[in-house]
């Protein structure tokens, strides 16, 4: 790789690749070009290594016992808490509660708030890019309730049209749920002017984080959200790792999600109470090693220079962008201002499936598919997109592979 590849921007991607062990294999006889970040962001040997350390040395069940490793288990459990806390800027860690992902964590919000404040002829608003992980469970909920989703609209570019927001919103509002970062289409969503319009008629709102905290610094007070729901597994964590940030003011005043153990505070045949914040949400066992390896995972986020790390993935953003876009035949799916590093496209005459399946052959990993956004491939009326995302440990050379593999696409199909 020459210097000037390598150190793009400022940024040394070649120092940051040996961090991730995985990256150095060969598939099908080719080096392995991994541009799935979105669906899963791979892991640094030092979150391997704290994660095997737990295991070795440490692993016990948290909080309930006095023996000398339950105790540094829950050290180093509440510590990741700490590291989270201080990671998204929340006011005190009880408001970092831990679940297994971004579904469970929408899923708590369904059950705790949705099951307590939503009623008959309630609306909850929802934007017409959600994840399914933001569609599905609101309408799980409006069905038991009797209460309605309405769809914030997003335009051709695949930007939400913000004036319409303030029509939407009625006395019936219980709640306006949005992603970050939009999955299928890269999108970064205006969140705190959505959090201002929507404080200003007094409706809470929902962020789907799971793309935002893997690409943008997180700052909860700053944006202002009242919820904020994250996945490990995007941000270079172990899978069962995640966080639902919510206001103490929200939590304290919602119901548990899941009942059991480590969440009550007494129980008798008749009645139980529950914990304080944030056991009264983790219910059970939760994911001790991953967890843990959710803190590591903070800790060597902050170790780089994320600043620099945001740029240089600007900077394959429009790479690629510019590459895909001169190829006759590919079209863009999603073309917002404000983009994040996701770069869908579809090829003419050619389904995305058989896309990835030729990328396989290449090395190359993307994926193909609807991304979970089924509404999303509505809008744009086609089945699927393929859809290569960037982290800040992939390279230009990469990306000029993404485009030398959908020519062979096109030539193939020819
Ligand atoms: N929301 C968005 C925007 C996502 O991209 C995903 C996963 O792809 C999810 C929610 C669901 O996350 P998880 O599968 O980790 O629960």
């Amino acid at each position: 790789m020459s210097t000037a590849a390598k150190e793009l921007n400022g940024w040394d991607v070649e120092k940051i690749r040996n961090d991730f062990p995985v990256l150095r294999q060969t598939v099908n006889g080719k080096p392995l070009v991994y541009l799935d970040s979105a669906a899963s962001a791979q892991v640094p040997q030092v979150v391997i290594d704290r994660g095997s350390r737990y295991l070795q040395d440490e692993h016990s069940n948290i909080h309930r016992g006095v023996h000398y490793l339950s105790q540094k288990a829950t050290t180093a459990f509440e510590g990741a808490r700490e590291k989270v806390k201080r990671f998204i800027n929340a006011r005190e860690s009880r408001e970092c509660i831990f679940v297994r992902g971004c579904t469970e964590g929408i899923n708590l919000v369904t059950h705790g708030y949705g099951r307590k404040f939503v009623g008959a002829g309630d609306e909850i608003i929802i934007s017409a890019m959600e994840h399914h992980a933001n569609i599905v469970p609101w309408q799980m909920l409006a069905e038991e309730k009797g209460a309605k989703i309405r769809v914030l609209p997003m335009d051709e570019r695949g930007e939400l049209q913000l004036d319409q927001l303030e029509v939407l919103i009625t006395s019936r509002t219980k709640l306006i749920c949005v992603m970050h970062v939009s999955n299928s289409l890269g999108t970064i969503n205006p969140i705190k002017e959505i959090c201002h319009i929507a404080h200003k008629q007094g409706v809470p709102v929902l962020v789907d984080g799971a793309q935002g905290a893997a690409h943008l610094s997180i700052d909860v007070q700053d944006l202002d959200c009242d919820f904020y729901i994250i996945s490990g597994h995007k941000m270079y964590a172990p899978t069962g790792s995640g966080v639902v940030y919510g206001k103490a003011e929200w939590l304290e005043e919602m119901n548990p999600f899941m009942g059991g153990g480590d969440m009550i505070k007494t129980v008798t045949f008749e009645k139980s109470t529950y914990a304080a914040l944030p056991n009264k949400f983790e219910a059970g066992t939760p994911a001790i090693s991953s967890q843990i390896g959710l803190g590591a995972a903070i800790d060597y986020l902050n170790s780089i220079d994320r600043e620099k790390a945001e740029r240089y993935e600007a900077e394959l953003l429009a790479y690629a962008t510019a590459k895909l876009s001169a190829i006759e035949g590919v079209r863009l799916i999603g073309t917002a201002r404000e983009k994040a590093s996701v770069i869908s496209f579809t090829v003419e005459g050619v389904h995305p499936h058989d896309i990835g399946t030729i990328f396989d052959n290449e090395g190359i990993a993307i994926r193909a598919g609807h991304h979970c956004a089924q509404p999303v491939m509505q809008f744009f009326k086609i089945p699927a997109t393929a859809r290569a995302s960037f982290a800040f440990y992939n390279t230009k050379e990469e990306v000029d592979k993404l485009a030398d593999a959908v020519q062979k696409v096109i030539e193939v199909f020819a």
